[in-house]
């Protein structure tokens, strides 16, 4: 549905997109994620046709967005970052002046009645957009991506900026959207693309470092158990007797929280049960586990490690999910 070959937007020496090549199939929900200035806008905005690519194809729908702009955008409903609206307007008067633009061939009034019992905004209508709530501008600004009802909706960051009852509303929202259309959904926060999209595309400073299903970048950050464990035990003792337990993939020390004690984190083949084990040793010379904590490893383990420029990988060579192993420490979750 959406074919993308080799896109890339320099701005004079500024590389801001660089050879990205993905495609989206029909009635897919993409996540395309990414830290602040790695290109999500700019192909954002070169996938709907506001920009043109310095190099670079886009099909949609079989038709060039280049060659044939009209028809490939017939296709696509737009919401960029800043939503398009007009404050001075009431949210009827700006959809309907939305409508006129698209050239809609829908019946106007039930095509509009329709979209607004969408998104839920019917009981607004007749209200100055300027008066209504973050969430509820968003509301609007969906709608008019939904007027000519498209098949694909392409979505720049549609929660930023919004409080955690509206985002949680957006993303319900967007999910049931996705129901019935293709949809390509940009973000920096991880938790938004884990709930809402099945395959996510990882950008970094305008570089495709990942193109997954989120579920396998999932099961890959939980690919061996790890656990944080404070032990009761003679420091210089602990790593050697513990990396010898059959299973134990690696033990690093973390230091000492109480007097007499070692905390230690400790990854294990996901196959064995370590803590068993684990017990039976420490028991067998006397020491006392006083903690034992599972420690998860979440997406943005990965994408931490995918992103982080020390990463050795190949030139230009995109991270398979397999040099994707999880970071030892727990970072800190930067979703909402
Ligand atoms: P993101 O949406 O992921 O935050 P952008 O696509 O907005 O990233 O920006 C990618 C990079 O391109 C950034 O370094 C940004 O400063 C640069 N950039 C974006 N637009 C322009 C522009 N019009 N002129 C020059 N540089 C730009």
């Amino acid at each position: 549905m959406i074919e993308v070959t080799g896109l890339t937007k320099r701005y004079g020496k500024k590389t801001a997109v660089d050879n990205l090549t993905f495609t989206v199939r029909r009635g897919e929900i993409v996540g395309f994620l990414g830290p602040n200035g790695a290109g999500k806008s700019t192909t954002m905005n070169m996938l709907t046709g506001y920009i043109a690519p310095t190099v670079g194809t886009v099909y949609i729908n079989g038709y060039n967005l280049m060659d044939a702009p009209e028809q490939a955008k017939e296709s696509v409903g737009y919401l960029p970052e800043i939503p398009p609206l007009y404050m001075d307007m009431t949210v009827n008067e700006y959809l309907n002046f939305v409508f006129g633009i698209k050239k809609c061939k829908f019946p106007r009034r039930e095509h509009l009645n329709e979209v607004c019992e969408v998104v839920r905004i019917s009981h607004v209508r007749h209200r100055m957009i300027r008066n209504l709530s973050k969430g509820y501008r968003q509301r609007v600004g969906l709608a008019q991506a939904l007027i000519n009802d498209p098949k694909i909706l392409i979505l720049d960051e549609p929660t930023v900026g919004l409080d955690p009852k509206e985002i949680v509303e957006i993303r319900n929202l967007i999910q049931k959207l996705g129901q019935t259309r293709t949809v390509i959904l940009s973000s920096h926060v991880l938790s938004e693309i884990q709930s809402v999209c099945e395959r996510v595309i990882i950008v970094n400073e305008g570089h495709l470092v990942a193109d997954a299903l989120t579920e396998d970048l999932a099961r890959s950050a939980a690919a061996n158990s790890r656990y944080a464990v404070r032990i009761a035990a003679p420091q210089d003792q602990v790593v050697p007797v513990l990396s010898a337990i059959p299973g134990m993939l690696k033990v690093e020390l973390q230091g000492s929280m109480e007097p007499g004690t070692v905390d230690v984190m400790i990854e294990a083949d996901k196959d064995v049960d370590i803590r068993r084990a684990l017990f039976e040793e420490c028991a067998k010379r006397g020491w006392y586990i006083l903690v034992i904590t599972p420690v998860g490893v979440s997406l943005e383990d990965i994408f931490l490690k995918l992103v982080d420029p020390s990463s050795i990988r190949p030139e230009g060579e995109p991270l398979t999910l397999d040099q994707a192993t999880p970071e030892e420490s727990a970072k800190e979750d930067d979703a909402q």
